[in-house]
């Protein structure tokens, strides 16, 4: 039972405290219980909790829009559209999509290209997308079609008749999280947008788990100075705290859903909390305090520092197979000391992370990659306690003899 939050750290029922090692699930990015975002969600509270958004317009929703247009270059992703979480984000970017292609006369663009071992979350449309089996399979003959590639070069080599019945692409940039953090190659977006154009086909970015400063920059598509037509935010969005999520668009968009008399355009898409005000205020507040303490330029020592720590591990230790690393965030894939990966079945990352539990850290493997995703605020010291966490829970289960 977690029964409280302060800063990197959560506290258990009976008192003892844990390094937040996967930022409850990659959402937490200044801590648990930060002081601008509490006193924000209370005020707001006591002001308006929620009012619909069918019609109306809200002071926290319109203020977070802007400030989220704002970081992104001038007159490209102007309008945004608000949901509750990746899954519905991801969802909103997909009916978007389809529901401009066919207005616009073209409706055999019906269907999305998305990446081997992908995940863009669990409601139908989201898992169709996926390339992961537990996630996807049950859903994949279901709803929406979708063509599956590899890598770049398989996208290059799909036949014309494919492209051109594609309504949009659909990736997770520099990094596929619930794939084991695994990294796309230097360059691979920016050459990926450059495809997008030529073919007139959508870049759908699912920036979910890497936004928000988690790749080292404000969003992992600045580092190769890309601009999609849609982009899905959620998990870090309210720095944490309780559910939102945003999908943000292009004017050319927006504009095709503007009806004429007589030809109806609606995107008939929304969930009873859109634009809820708690959140948005939440969001804003969280953005100020990227500011206010200076998050992005204090978290660039850390990122080196962490490379370094985890570098020494893998060259010491001959149960570390590989280190991913992008940002903040941390793969390290474990193995047989042989230099073989464990056989899947004995859930060896698992055991690892519970017996990290017992030496001061919370996280949750991919299979036998251990995650390290710490909120932005965790300092030297909480790095060095997590991966030495992780150490001393590998030789609890796996002596190294
Ligand atoms: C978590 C995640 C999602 C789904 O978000 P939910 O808020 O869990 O619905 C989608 N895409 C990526 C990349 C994610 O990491």
């Amino acid at each position: 039972m977690i029964a409280r939050g302060e800063g990197a750290y959560l506290v258990d029922h009976l008192g003892k405290r844990y390094l937040d090692g996967n930022s409850s699930i990659w959402t937490n990015i200044h801590g648990h219980g930060h002081p601008d975002i509490v006193s924000v969600i209370q005020e707001q509270a006591a002001t308006l909790a929620h009012a619909s958004a069918l019609g109306f317009a809200n002071e926290p929703a319109a203020e977070l829009a802007a400030a989220l247009v704002g970081c992104f270059p001038e007159k490209t992703l102007t309008k945004v559209f608000y949901t509750d979480d990746g899954s519905t984000a991801i969802e909103c970017a997909l009916r978007l999509a389809l529901q401009y292609w066919e207005m616009e006369g073209q409706p055999e663009r019906s269907g999305f290209a998305a990446f081997d071992r992908a995940y863009h979350g669990d409601t139908m449309g989201a898992a169709a997308l996926g390339g992961i089996a537990a996630f996807h399979e049950r859903v994949s003959k279901l709803g929406v079609p979708v063509c599956h590639v590899q890598d770049m070069a398989h996208l290059l080599a799909l036949p014309s008749e494919e492209v051109s019945k594609l309504a949009a692409v659909v990736i997770e940039p520099l990094i596929q999280g619930a794939a084991g953090m695994r990294l796309w190659p230097k360059g691979m977006l920016a050459e990926l947008r450059a495809w997008c154009d030529e073919h007139e086909v959508f870049l759908i970015l699912d920036e979910v788990m890497t936004g928000f400063g988690r790749t080292g920059k404000m969003f992992a598509c600045q580092h190769e100075d890309v601009v999609p037509d849609f982009i899905a935010l959620a998990k870090g969005l309210t720095g944490g705290t309780v559910p939102l999520a945003a999908t943000l668009t292009t004017q050319r968009v927006f504009d095709a859903f503007l009806s004429q008399p007589g030809d109806d355009r609606t995107f008939y898409y929304g969930h009873s909390y859109c634009g809820n005000p708690l959140g948005c205020a939440a969001a804003l507040a969280s953005l100020q305090i990227f500011e206010k303490e200076s998050v992005l330029e204090m978290l660039s020592n850390k990122i080196d520092y962490l490379g370094g720590l985890l570098r020494d591990w893998r060259d010491a230790d001959r149960r570390v197979r590989d280190v991913r690393q992008c940002g903040f965030i941390a793969g390290v894939e474990i193995g047989d000391p042989s230099g073989t990966a464990f056989p899947p079945g004995d859930k060896v990352g698992g055991q690892v992370c519970i017996a990290a539990r017992m030496h001061g850290l919370l996280t949750r493997p991919v299979n036998d990659t251990l995650v390290l995703m710490l909120p932005l605020c965790a300092d030297f010291d909480d790095l060095r306690l997590a991966v030495a966490a992780l150490r001393a829970g590998l030789d609890d289960v796996i002596p190294i003899g």
